[in-house]
């Protein structure tokens, strides 16, 4: 079943959600409104652009033949990545006050890229993709999408998710959390190629843990209700202009501390124009994501 058989692509598209933008909703609706709807800039940190590098690498790590995989083929793409990522993104080289402080920092990328080197053998792997753009349009006109790391498909077709954190692993009470962001993924992959992937898995090169899951149809049925009574709430917030802040220790990483009551800030004024939900989203949002 493709998205093309069951006539997803005619759907209008009244809203759009990645998991990172629920995952923004569901830890502070006011957080979601400056990132989506107001787009506020996010300044970079060292921390997101490392991930961002991190996950270049390990794609382009796949480029190289199978034997040639090793820890210092990755070490010695560390450079010319940081080269490209500073052309795309120069913003990110104000991270830093001299060539000693990107030194100690791309030596800390060489650690999670060992990290990763620890959890499986790259040699051994043929992805069938590398960071694949993945969409679906639900009938009530939400958009699903986002960018999977890696899609290893087995001989005998079934799927596995791969996905690269470069922080550490979560504590047992937050894995539900981690693991939405991969079956959000799986429900996507589900209703676009009508099979439900055998496998997520997170691999944390922070600590060198790997978290596995293996879904099922129940599982990705309440993803999809989930995700319709977010948007549900998202509309409500928009047509009342209500986003409440909802703090947590998540506020030490906020930038919009400064307009959030909360914090003592003041409330911005609802913008003037909100962005269609097809406009991309900030680059530095989707960094953010990637170190998370
Ligand atoms: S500071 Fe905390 S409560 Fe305020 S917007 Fe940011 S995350 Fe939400």
């Amino acid at each position: 079943m493709t998205a093309e058989a069951i006539g997803l692509e005619a759907l209008p598209v009244l809203g759009s959600l990645s998991p990172s933008r629920a995952g923004d909703f569901m830890t502070c609706p006011l957080l979601f409104r400056y990132r989506t709807i107001d787009r506020l800039p996010q300044a970079p940190s060292s921390a997101a652009t490392r991930g961002t590098l991190v996950h270049a690498v390990l794609e382009r790590l796949f480029d190289l033949p199978a034997g040639e995989r090793t820890p210092e083929s990755a070490a010695d793409l560390l450079a010319p990545e940081w080269e490209k990522l500073k052309e795309t993104a120069p913003e990110v080289t104000g991270l830093f006050t001299d060539e000693a402080e990107v030194a100690t920092w791309l030596a800390s990328a060489k650690q999670l890229l060992n990290g990763y080197f620890a959890l499986e053998d790259p040699r051994r792997l043929e992805p069938a993709e590398r960071e694949t753009y993945v969409e679906v349009v639900l009938p009530g006109g939400l958009r699903l999408r986002g960018i999977v790391d890696r899609l290893d498909v087995a001989p005998s077709g079934a799927m596995r998710v791969c996905d690269y954190k470069t922080g550490r692993s979560p504590g047992e009470s937050f894995e539900g959390k981690a693991l939405f962001q991969m079956k959000f993924y799986a429900f996507v992959l589900w209703r676009t190629r009508g099979t439900i992937p055998k496998r997520l898995q997170l691999m944390y090169l922070g600590d060198r843990q790997v978290l596995t899951y293996e879904p099922d149809e129940r599982d990705l049925l309440a993803v999809e209700r989930k995700l319709l009574a977010l948007w549900e709430a998202i509309e409500r917030a928009t047509q009342l202009r209500d986003f409440k802040p909802n703090p947590s220790r998540l506020c030490e990483w906020c930038d919009h501390q400064p307009f959030c009551p909360e914090k003592g800030g003041t409330l911005l004024p609802w913008p003037s124009v909100v962005p269609d939900p097809d406009e991309p989203e900030a680059r530095h949002v989707a960094a953010a994501a990637r170190q998370a």
